[in-house]
């Protein structure tokens, strides 16, 4: 049994009204520890200590607060097969897929952000002669990051990392579903030599945890990734006191295949781009449009490959396919594949809970499922569903398949197939969506801007773009 614990000014501490929540491992069912359900108490004691460390850590050198982030990368590396092993459990993803995304993305996220506290640089604007303005770029002070239970220690670090760079003080949320990886980053962070009160973690629920640090009047910036429903709620709270916000929220993402696609790897990376993670991720392409003239041997194709998937135990080596991270969300997802059927969807391959044997057997596993004949407007076709379910749509002409991709309320992440230079670019441009890959998938350059259009999130992460979030830039302008 595993108690995770707040860490609150440097200690492991539980929540002062000693209330604790169970934690589930997904692929069993069993209970596999407790962790802190922590109130507004809480996060006031993790404000006030991350307050308390504020002046020090800003006006700590750049080239200092880089080193300590890097030994911070250092010591997650060095723990790594344990901290995969903690994220595999928690979450129901495969180890293998923990062991090689999860926990080398997370440690790459602070070594990349440590470098870039030695970096960033700030703009000048002479005015010929007559005066010079210079953009100072201040920390903000203390920031709240809260994040979901998908990545849990990649997304986590994501936003920590620029946060502690640049010099702000942090108090974070991680999700309630999957808070083990987080005290280990907090014990970590100790043991790297960040001060006291400089990262700052409370665990617990959304409504009581996220809504208090949400609210509470010294925190001056909240980046938050979740879904579309709770960023809608933190900006409600958030708005009216004039915080900065940063919001990456759900996805309904295209695949667009075009009929001169390289076919082997179209087929080969849709299946990883609608499956990996159990399609609990983001960036998951979960609508999958193909050119008429291709439409039936890439269905087939993708058919087979999805049939072929292994789902079972998360910690055995060959399991391609986890748990669903919750019973709740089990729940959703067959919801989800009934209103698909009422809809008139049919199910090409997977379409029910899976059965694992053995340790397995109460798991929260689903099979892959492809569905095809649902039209644009569906709610299979409209609504996140943030499991392994993906559809499959025919179109005839490029401004067919750019009305079917742009088709939903959201906009974050879309790939692109084709040999046609031209018409990558052409089409690259016209989709509403943040992240456009052209015959790739979640091919990640850390300095490139990360985040979505319309519903799908509000201002972006990534290099600069976080560091500049997480500052003040001030106009200085001196007359000559
Ligand atoms: P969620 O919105 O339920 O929870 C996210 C976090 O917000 C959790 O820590 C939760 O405790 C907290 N929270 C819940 N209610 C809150 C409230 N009222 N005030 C403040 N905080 C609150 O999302 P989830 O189910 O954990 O994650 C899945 C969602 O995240 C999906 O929609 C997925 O698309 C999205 N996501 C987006 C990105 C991205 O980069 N755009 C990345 C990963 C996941």
């Amino acid at each position: 049994m595993v108690t995770v614990q707040n860490h609150i000014d440097g200690r492991q501490v539980p929540a002062r009204s000693g209330a604790t929540l169970d934690n589930t491992d997904p692929a069993t069912g069993a209970t596999a520890g407790t962790l802190p359900d922590s109130d507004a108490a809480d996060v006031a004691t993790a404000v006030q200590a991350a307050e308390r460390a504020f002046p020090g850590w800003a006006a700590t050198p750049a080239t200092e607060r880089s080193r300590a982030l890097h030994r911070l990368a250092e010591a997650l590396r060095a723990r790594g097969a344990d901290l995969a092993h903690a994220e595999s459990v928690d979450t129901g993803k495969p180890l293998s897929l923990a062991t090689a995304m999860d926990i080398p993305r997370a440690v790459a996220n602070f070594d990349f952000f440590a470098d870039a506290a030695s970096q960033f640089a700030s703009e000048a604007h002479p005015m010929e002669g007559r005066a010079l303005n210079y953009t100072l770029r201040q920390p903000l002070g203390v920031v709240g990051c809260i994040s979901p239970w998908n990545l849990p220690l990649y997304l986590l670090s994501w936003k920590v990392a620029p946060a502690l760079a640049a010099g702000n003080c942090v108090v974070a949320k991680p999700s309630e579903v999957t808070p083990v990886t987080a005290d280990w980053l907090g014990r970590l962070s100790a043991e790297a030599g960040l001060p006291p009160g400089v990262l700052n973690l409370v665990h617990g629920l959304g409504p009581k945890v996220g809504a208090a640090l949400t609210a509470h009047p010294g925190v001056k910036a909240i980046s938050f990734t979740g879904s579309t429903r709770t960023g809608a709620e933190i900006a409600r709270t958030a708005g009216p006191a004039f915080k900065k916000l940063s919001l990456e929220m759900g996805g309904k993402n295209p695949t667009v295949v075009f009929a001169d696609c390289d076919f082997e790897a179209a087929v080969a990376t849709t299946l990883r781009s609608a499956f990996t993670n159990q399609g609990q991720i983001c960036l998951c392409g979960s609508r999958i449009l193909v050119e008429e003239s291709l439409y039936g041997r890439f269905r087939d194709a993708l058919v087979e490959r999805v049939r072929a998937l292994r789902v079972g135990d998360p910690l055995e080596a060959e399991t391609q396919q986890g748990a669903l991270v919750s019973r709740g969300h089990l729940d959703k997802v067959l919801g989800c594949l009934e209103v698909a059927r009422r809809e008139g969807g049919q199910v090409l391959c997977g379409g029910k809970r899976a059965l694992v044997k053995g340790r397995c057997q109460e798991g929260f596993f689903v099979e892959p499922t492809l569905l095809e004949g649902l039209g644009p407007g569906t709610r299979t076709n409209q609504e996140e569903i943030f499991g392994p379910v993906a559809t499959l749509q025919p179109f005839a002409s490029e401004e067919e398949a750019l009305r079917l991709a742009n088709a939903t309320a959201y906009g974050l992440a879309a790939s692109v197939w084709t040999a046609n230079l031209k018409r990558a670019h052409t089409v690259a441009a016209r989709l509403q969506s943040g992240i456009v890959w052209v015959n790739c998938w979640m091919l990640r350059d850390l300095r490139t801007p990360f985040g979505g259009m319309k519903d799908s999130g509000v201002g972006r992460e990534g290099g600069v773009e976080a560091l500049r979030f997480f500052t003040e830039a001030q106009n200085v302008c001196v007359q000559l």
